[in-house]
């Protein structure tokens, strides 16, 4: 398979090659690692034609199970367990329009690299509309799984693997879970795999005995259809999406080796498809400098003691746990690599992105300030129509581009890039230029 493709990639002006990598030949060799897909990828599904990296039945650089689109099942495992081998981290990026999600597929291609997109409850509310009514998370569900269906097919056409995830979800949150899960449940009897690829379930308000009873019982429903649970530990500091934790005592920000060890060993009886969100003194959100006080050895010594207690059965790699670090936003760029050789294989981004998509806009319309107070009238005359700067594609582009350009950074920061193997990818083709109206910014 590494050699058609490597001919495919050498190829892409031929016709004849292309032509064998169309949606039907992509479609017969697809394996979720759950089960043989039933139908394919999502193009082939909604007759979409899926051509040049989106035909990749996987990639150069990693293993054959790995192809463009949303991942899970084993596949999702194995791409994780890739970046524990290698050292790297799956930026995992909220999103709330699939303006936000687009910008980070652009992000990954031109990175060469998986990313993870992840709908908290709050942004899948929004995804389906702030004028629909939520009683029971009505509107909640419905975002997700629009914003779900959205991402597998865009992932497919932008030719990058992509863990699709939902992010923290309390206690009285659960149903909106239940909902996604049912509708994953549903997907599976179609398409031999879940809808999305995992959910986050964070019950570290509730004593650790019925945070892990309640996520071994999820456990349980999700391992059958193939979806990874991340769980939380420990308290992660600050605010994000309405929850506020910035009055919680200092030792609550610490995980404990123990409680971390007794996480792995009861989870692990279930399925192995689990990542722990451990706290060490990560905080949601930016604060001033020196308010932050990171502790990745925290991983470390969590890695050594539970390594310790499996003795012969402890991987070779001596990093049992697969952690997810929350709150970098702000965290000095040496901890956050530091974090990345203790076993942290994805890091949740927000208040980052939510920073620089505003920034975009901003900056766009102090560069086109005058051009933006009326429909008509600009410095280039009283009788001037000003729509190709008040289009609200054109700022909402901006703030893609700066997205872009600011997830690159994070893409860096996580060593992950240049991971999947193909060429540096070119620049998007026949998109419409200034002159029919797209403004530079
Ligand atoms: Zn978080």
């Amino acid at each position: 398979m590494k050699f058609s493709i490597a001919i495919f990639l050498a190829s892409t002006a031929s016709s004849t090659f292309a032509n064998a990598f169309t949606p039907t030949s992509h479609a017969v060799g697809r394996t979720t690692g759950t089960s043989s897909a039933l139908n394919g990828g999502m193009s082939n599904d909604v007759g979409i034609p899926c051509t040049e990296e989106c035909a990749l039945e996987s990639f150069p650089n990693l293993p054959d199970s790995i192809h463009p689109g949303v991942l899970s099942g084993q596949a999702m495992m194995d791409l994780l367990q890739h970046a524990k081998d290698n050292g790297y981290a799956i930026p995992a990026v909220n999103c709330i329009s699939s303006s936000g999600i687009n910008a980070c597929l652009e992000a990954a291609k031109a990175n060469d690299a998986p990313i993870i997109i992840q709908f908290s409850s709050g942004g899948s509310q929004f995804y389906g509309g702030k004028g629909l009514d939520n009683t029971d998370y009505r509107a909640a569900i419905a975002g997700a799984v629009s914003g779900a269906f959205h991402t597998r097919t865009m992932a497919e056409q932008y030719g990058v693997p992509v863990i699709l995830h939902t992010d923290h979800c309390s206690k009285e949150l659960l149903p909106w879970v239940d909902g996604l899960v049912s509708a994953s449940e549903r997907y599976y009897k179609t398409h031999g795999e879940p809808l999305f690829s995992s959910h986050m379930i964070d019950l570290s308000e509730e004593p650790l005995e019925e945070n892990l009873s309640i996520c071994k019982d999820y456990l349980t429903r999700m391992e059958k259809v193939g979806l990874l649970l991340e769980m939380e530990l420990g308290i992660t500091g600050g605010e994000e999406d309405g929850v506020d934790n910035s009055d919680r005592p200092v030792e609550d920000l610490y995980s404990k080796p123990e409680e971390i060890y007794e996480t792995y060993r009861e989870l692990n009886k279930v399925s192995d498809k689990f990542t722990v969100a451990a706290a060490f003194g990560n905080v949601h959100g930016v604060y001033s400098p020196g308010n932050v006080k990171l502790d990745p050895e925290i991983l470390n010594n969590a890695q050594k003691f539970i390594s310790d207690k499996l003795g012969d059965k402890a991987p070779e790699n001596k990093l049992p746990v697969s952690f997810v670090f929350h709150g970098g936003s702000g965290s000095d760029v040496a901890d956050i690599q530091r974090s990345l050789t203790y076993g942290v294989i994805k890091m949740n981004i927000d208040t980052d992105t939510q920073w620089s998509y505003w920034e975009g806009i901003k900056n766009f319309e102090e560069k086109y300030h005058d051009y933006l107070q009326g429909q008509i009238g600009n410095p280039d005359g009283d009788d001037k129509p000003n729509k190709k700067y008040y289009d609200p594609r054109e700022c909402m582009r901006a703030g893609e581009v700066n997205t872009v350009k600011r997830l690159e950074q994070a893409f860096s920061d996580l060593k992950c890039q240049n991971i999947l193997g193909l060429k540096s990818a070119a620049g998007a083709k026949n998109v419409l230029g200034p002159r029919r109206g797209g403004l530079p910014v």
